[in-house]
């Protein structure tokens, strides 16, 4: 390693070191810190935002990404070091094109706006959150004009989420998986419901860890690097490659909540925990996208961990667990009841068929939004009609309409649209795995997970965010985002479950 490199790995190291701690306080945020510690807590992390934002942005960054840049210009173009200062440019270019001022202003609106969505969301009152919705719009199309755009102001926000990924391929991939998953939610309500009474009964939330943490080891999350917790909304996070942290939260009346919490964030983990080290302590230390990331939790959590194989291999275990809990409960019972697919108004709590369809619901009102289509104030209906239309189910108020996701309130708009295209890619990821390793398949059917993982670290994990997701995907798959895919996927899991 050069000199200049060393320089600027050394300069992004400090930041990183800022960022994760920030990482540390937040995972405390969210599990163990005492109410009275919001108010503190809130001040040190925008002092540590603010603290890494300037470095990041300091003339000191420019200068030595360009003394980098004249010596890994030679190195060959997939060189850890070249990505490096390419990706680092890319990111400094794009923060640099808010003004300070606007920053400031929109992530003060932001923490208001959120707080004016909890307190309206619980009175269900959208009147009173929709002047703080309509400036998070404002912000959100003032920003598109910032950063620029090619095609459609959308492009300009997506990007953060999904480097480079325009609205036209949203639209097109959405455009093939509506009609097929609407006309499939249709075709398996006609179908006999499947039993789930079940997954009602009561299992204590402390054997449901351990199970739970059984199976995310069996994956192979590594404990020595990581640890489970409890939050009341699950996330992973990452203090660094050797301590990636995962959260469940525990419905000791519903089994699969915790569960397959656990399976989903461990996804999210064994990404990050095989993220190259020679990438460690940089911006390239993490999965690549949304898009990518969601690929892997989905994978794990729903591919693997909702399969008929898996459930033949682990059910034994489980009723160990819970044994009267399970004593009336076959193998196929259980698969088949946590795999109910019922349309819901809950995008959480959605199953594998019916959640895309309210993604595109959503995707749809920010594209109409930021096209200047549709208006605020129109939203709680439009939010109706499109339910209606796509599942067949329309919410009684706004609180479990309109308002139930936090994700405007604080200006993210362009986030959603990456949840769906993560299943996508999750399937497409898992058909080439099969074509290119058959022996998985049978190696999962026994319950081993190291054949799978190791090729999803070799192949994906450890290039961290080397590469853009396009050209990841590409490496990967041989070809672009594919809804196909996963639509082979549902039609066949589906339709073997339900019988048509
Ligand atoms: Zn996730």
């Amino acid at each position: 390693m050069t000199k200049a490199i060393k320089n600027l790995r050394d300069h992004l190291a400090e930041i990183h070191d800022l960022a994760r701690a920030a990482s540390v306080l937040g995972w405390d945020q969210q599990t163990y810190m005492p109410r009275g510690g919001a108010e503190s807590r809130a001040d040190q992390l925008s002092t540590l935002a603010r603290l890494t934002h300037s470095k990041f942005t300091s003339s000191k960054t420019r200068r030595l990404l360009d003394q980098a840049a004249a010596e890994t210009a030679p190195l060959p173009a997939d060189h850890d070091d070249r990505r490096l200062v390419e990706i680092v440019r890319m990111d400094l270019d794009r923060e640099t094109k808010l003004p300070g001022s606007f920053v400031a202003r929109w992530s003060r609106d932001a923490s208001l706006s959120t707080e004016a969505w909890r307190e309206a969301r619980q009175a269900d009152s959208f009147r009173s959150y929709r002047p703080h919705l309509k400036k998070m719009v404002g912000y959100a199309l003032k920003a598109a004009e910032y950063y620029g755009y090619e095609d459609h102001p959308y492009d300009a926000l997506l990007f953060d989420y999904e480097a480079g990924m325009k609205t036209a391929e949203v639209k097109a991939a959405f455009d093939v998986l509506r009609p097929a998953q609407v006309e499939l939610v249709r075709k398996l309500a006609e179908r006999p419901e499947p039993r789930t009474d079940f997954l009602r009964r009561h299992y204590p939330a402390g054997a449901q860890g351990e199970f739970g943490m059984k199976i995310a080891k069996a994956f192979g999350y590594d404990t020595n690097r990581g640890r489970l917790d409890v939050a009341p909304h699950p996330f992973a996070t990452k203090f660094g490659r050797n301590d990636v942290r995962i959260t469940t939260r525990y419905d000791e009346n519903f089994l699969p909540s915790s569960l397959f919490a656990i399976m989903h964030e461990t996804g999210h983990a064994l990404y990050e925990q095989n993220v190259s080290p020679g990438l460690d302590r940089t911006p390239l230390s993490r999965g690549c996208s949304s898009i990518f990331h969601e690929s892997q939790s989905r994978l794990w959590e729903n591919v693997v961990g909702r399969s008929r194989h898996f459930w033949e291999r682990h059910f034994g275990d489980l009723r160990d667990t819970f044994p009267e809990q399970l004593s009336d409960v076959s193998v196929d019972d259980f698969y088949r009841g946590v795999n109910q697919v019922k349309p819901s108004l809950i995008r959480v709590e959605a199953d594998e068929v019916t959640y895309n369809l309210h993604i595109m619901l959503r995707f749809e009102i920010e594209l109409g939004l930021i096209e200047g289509k549709v208006e605020v104030k129109d939203l709680p209906e439009l939010w109706r009609t499109k339910m209606e239309e796509y599942l067949g189910v329309t919410p009684s108020d706004d609180k479990d309409g309109v308002m139930q996701d936090i994700h405007w309130s604080g200006g993210s708009i362009g986030y959603f649209p990456t949840y769906a295209l993560g299943n996508v890619m999750g399937a497409q990821i898992y058909e080439t795995v099969m074509s290119r390793r058959p022996e998985t398949r049978g190696e999962l059917a026994r319950g081993e997970y190291t054949g799978l993982l190791g090729w999803l670290k070799e192949n994906l994990y450890t290039h961290g965010r080397k590469f853009m997701p396009r050209d990841l995907a590409m490496k990967l798959n041989g070809k672009p985002l594919d809804p196909k895919p996963y639509l082979r996927y549902l039609t066949s899991k589906f339709g073997e479950i339900y019988g048509i």
